[in-house]
C-alpha cells in the first residue's frame, strides 16, 4: 500500500524524537520500508543540522536498528545533504565515503557571494527579511538563484533523489502574492523539470506542508508535466515528529494517480523499484 518514507529527522538534528520512536510509529502504521535522513553536517552551524561529531553515533544507531527490526521492516540509512557550492554537496568525498544506503540532495541556501549563504528554507518572515536585505526585495531574483542552485546540485550529482525541489514556492507565494501563477514562475519551473528529466533524476513529492498549507513540493499543478517527462517520483513526509510520518501521503498518492502516474519509487532489498500505486489511492 505504498507505505514508505525516506525523509525524516530525529533528535540527531532538528527532529523531536529518537530514531527508535519513528520506527515504532512506522510499524504501528504498517510501513514496509523506512529511511532515516538527518540533516548532514554543514561547514557552519545552524539550529537544525547534525554536528559532524555525532555522525559516528548516528551511523551506529541506525545500523543497530536495521538489525534489530530486520524481520519486521526494511530500514535504510540516509542523509539529507545540502548543495552549497561545487565543493560542498552530496558528491563531496566525505559524504560519498560514508556507508549510507541513500543520499537526498536538497537546497536550503542560496550563495550570494564569497561563500555567504542566505537561508531560503526558513520561516516566511525571515525569508522576507532576507530577500529585502540581500536581494533588494526582488522575489524573482531569489527564485532564479534558487533554481540555479537546484541545477548545480544535479550537475554535481552524488545523490539518489532530490528533496523538496520547488519548496521556495511556499515562501515566495506567502510574500509575493500571485507569483506562482505568473508566466515567469511557470517557465522557470518548467525548464527546471526538463533539466531534471534530461539528467534522469528521481524527485520526491514532499508532503510535509500538506496538512498545514495544502501544499506539496513540487506542487500538484506540476504533476502532469512530471509524468509527461517520465520523472520517477516517491512520496516522503519529511517528518520531524513520529506522529507525522504518514502526513499528506494519501493525498499526494491520489493526486499522482489523478495525473496518471501508475507507480512510485520505493526502496526494497536495497534497490529503488517502481511499485504500482495501490488501488486504495485511486478514485
Ligand atoms: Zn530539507
Ligand atoms: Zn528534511
Amino acid at each position: 500500500m505504498n507505505l514508505t518514507n525516506y525523509h525524516s529527522h530525529s533528535t540527531y538534528c532538528d527532529g523531536s524524537a529518537p530514531l527508535k520512536k519513528f520506527v515504532s510509529e512506522a510499524l504501528n502504521q504498517g510501513f514496509t520500508s523506512y529511511g532515516f535522513s538527518s540533516h548532514a553536517p554543514l561547514p557552519f552551524s545552524t539550529n537544525w543540522n547534525m554536528d559532524k561529531d555525532k555522525m559516528e553515533d548516528y551511523l551506529e544507531e541506525c545500523c543497530e536498528l536495521v538489525v534489530e527490526y530486520k524481520n519486521k521492516i526494511e530500514l535504510y540509512l540516509g542523509l539529507e545533504i545540502d548543495y552549497l557550492t561545487d565543493e560542498y554537496n552530496p558528491s563531496s568525498a566525505y559524504f560519498q565515503n560514508l556507508p549510507l544506503d541513500y543520499r537526498i540532495g536538497s537546497v536550503h541556501f542560496v550563495e550570494i557571494d564569497n561563500e555567504q549563504f542566505v537561508d531560503v528554507d526558513c520561516g516566511v518572515e525571515l525569508f522576507r527579511e532576507n530577500v529585502q536585505k540581500y536581494f533588494n526585495r526582488d522575489y524573482e531574483e531569489v527564485v532564479i538563484r534558487y533554481f540555479e542552485a537546484q541545477r548545480k546540485l544535479i550537475l554535481a550529482g552524488g545523490f539518489d533523489f532530490i528533496g523538496h525541489c520547488d519548496k521556495i514556492s511556499k515562501n515566495a507565494s506567502a510574500n509575493a502574492k500571485g507569483i506562482l501563477d505568473s508566466s515567469f514562475y511557470k517557465s522557470v519551473v518548467k525548464s527546471y523539470f526538463e533539466f531534471v528529466a534530461q539528467h534522469k533524476c528521481m524527485l520526491e513529492i514532499n508532503s510535509k506542508a500538506y496538512e498545514l498549507r495544502g501544499m506539496l513540493f513540487p506542487n500538484i499543478e506540476h504533476f502532469e508535466l512530471l509524468r509527461e517527462l517520465e520523472i520517477p517520483v516517491m512520496v516522503n513526509s519529511d517528518s520531524h515528529k513520529p506522529q507525522l510520518i504518514n502526513s499528506g501521503r494519501k493525498e499526494a498518492l491520489k493526486a499522482l494517480h489523478t495525473a496518471k502516474f501508475d507507480r512510485v519509487m520505493e526502496l526494497h532489498d536495497g534497490v529503488w523499484t517502481g511499485v504500482p500505486i495501490h488501488t486504495i489511492y485511486r478514485y
